[in-house]
């Protein structure tokens, strides 16, 4: 199974590099990306009139850009009108495009990645209330609990740590290039938004959007925004009480347990398809963002930064695995090799959440690590442990300063290293979260949000390194607490 899976990926990665751009063209890509452009060109103007007075300079290099845009929209342009031919249209090759991208999307976001969505609700749930019902004891969750927040927090400050130094001695943002920066609309919405709001959003949710914080005034309605951090909170809670009533409990602990049993053995089955699932995922992504040449050109763009950023996960990944080997006295081979399968569905859904049904079934099947810790380590850290994230967060920010030629006071590294490490907290386990957040920390220091316009072309795919990390991270976690608190 493993093996197939990875094979699907390879064969993936070819159709989305060699044909991607074809399938990219067929769907009609290129009149998105002329949209795109007109808006960053906006944004540079804009941005350009807003600081016209304090940094002329900066504004005069902004509005130096707007005419390699035009070009490139007048490229995009001509594409458009080739591909709205009627000889194209009736080609082998247009249908052959077409026929790959609604198949690679079908298999892998509309079934695939829908079916792993599907479980988590009732996973998190049963899982949860079995989890914290098999302690036993409301003492032994206060320690569980305590012991995985400690672990939670060092990790992600270590990781936060390593990507200031590294992006500091590096310096990738020192002569980056700029020029097609664009700021998608969720993340300009966000302008103006504190640390503190953003973090106590997390707990008292969103104004006006019932259903958003840790405690919702109505649980359905959670269930229904996928508001897994309000549903954590109400399985330990309902959990703990249940192993304070007695018999009357019994009843209850047993039907969830054997819904438990049931959503797993799901998972189990989606696990069959999740080979072809990958491929679609994978081909798909690439598909989207042009093919392979446009890749190659974003990479080229941007390679210093990625570079850094990879150095920093790879290095925090390297860490993990040694408090693994330390603190858990596993074999990190083995271990790593019995967690594979999230970690591909992570790197292919870039998505926290949607791996936590496999991260779950990979630890308990494959590495035997007690439900009651995996149960409990696992969904909370979906939600809530991000070391990928902060030190993403750190990197992409102090980068974004580099690239405007910002010094960064002591002070202001200290403001970063807090606020990534909370940003890290407050983003979803949802695909490109972390972008969203990461407005506190440029705020926080007083940074442009448009900065993060520079990175944006590349974070589809630093989001799914990211997430890898942060999946491993949940999965040491579980290893390490049931190894040492738990049994
Ligand atoms: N996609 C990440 C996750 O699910 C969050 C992020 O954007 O950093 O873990």
């Amino acid at each position: 199974g493993l093996h197939a899976a990875f094979l699907t990926v390879l064969l993936a990665v070819l159709l989305g590099t060699f044909y991607g751009e074809q399938m990219w063209l067929a769907a009609g890509g290129p009149s998105e990306r002329i949209e795109e452009l007109e808006q960053a060109q906006q944004q540079k103007l804009d941005r350009a009139a807003q600081i016209e007075q304090a940094e002329p300079a900066e504004a005069d290099r902004l509005r130096a850009h707007v005419p390699q845009i035009e070009e490139r929209i007048g490229q995009l342009e001509r594409l458009v009108e080739e591909t709205d031919d009627e000889q194209y249209r009736a080609s082998f090759n247009y249908h052959l495009a077409n026929f790959l991208w609604t198949f690679t999307k079908f298999v892998g976001e509309d079934f695939f990645l829908r079916v792993l969505k599907l479980l988590v609700i009732p996973l998190v749930i049963t899982s949860m209330i079995v989890g914290i019902t098999s302690l036993g004891d409301v003492r032994k969750i206060g320690r569980i609990g305590f012991w995985t927040l400690f672990y939670y927090f060092t990790t992600a400050a270590v990781a936060v740590f390593m990507g200031i130094v590294l992006v500091q001695i590096i310096e990738p943002g020192k002569g980056a290039d700029d020029t097609f920066a664009y700021t998608k609309e969720n993340v300009m919405a966000k302008e103006g938004a504190s640390a503190v709001d953003t973090l106590l959003d997390v707990f008292r949710g969103q104004p006006g959007e019932p259903g958003t914080g840790m405690f919702p005034d109505n649980i359905f309605l959670a269930a229904s925004t996928t508001n897994v951090l309000a549903l954590i909170v109400f399985a330990i809670i309902f959990g703990g009480v249940l192993t304070t009533i007695g018999d009357e409990a019994d009843v209850v602990i047993r039907f969830f347990r054997g819904a438990n049993e049931a959503v797993m053995k799901m998972v189990h089955l989606v696990m069959w398809f999740a080979p072809l699932g990958i491929f679609g995922l994978v081909a798909f992504k690439i598909a989207e963002e042009g093919g392979g040449a446009a890749f190659l050109d974003v990479m080229s763009r941007l390679s210093k930064y990625v570079g850094t950023v990879t150095l920093g996960l790879g290095l925090h990944a390297a860490f993990l695995t040694v408090l693994l080997a330390v603190f858990a006295r596993r074999n990190p081979f083995q271990y790593i090799f019995g967690v594979a399968r999230a970690l591909l569905t992570a790197v292919t859904t870039a998505s926290s959440s949607a791996t936590l049904p496999i991260s779950l079934e990979c630890v308990e099947e494959n590495n035997g690590v007690s439900n009651r810790a995996a149960s409990f380590v696992l969904p909370l850290g979906a939600t809530i442990n991000m070391d990928g994230t902060a030190l993403y967060e750190a990197v992409a920010v102090i980068f974004i300063a580099q690239t405007l030629g910002i010094e960064l006071t002591l002070a202001q590294l200290v403001i970063i290293f807090i606020t990534a490490t909370l940003a890290a907290v407050g983003a979803a386990g949802i695909p490109e979260a972390g972008l969203v957040t990461m407005v506190i920390v440029l705020t926080a220091v007083g940074l442009p949000i448009t900065g993060i316009g520079t990175i944006l072309a590349i974070d589809w795919f630093l989001d799914r390194l990211r997430t890898t990390v942060n999946v491993y991270g949940d999965t040491v976690g579980a290893g390490i607490i049931d190894a040492r608190v738990v049994r």
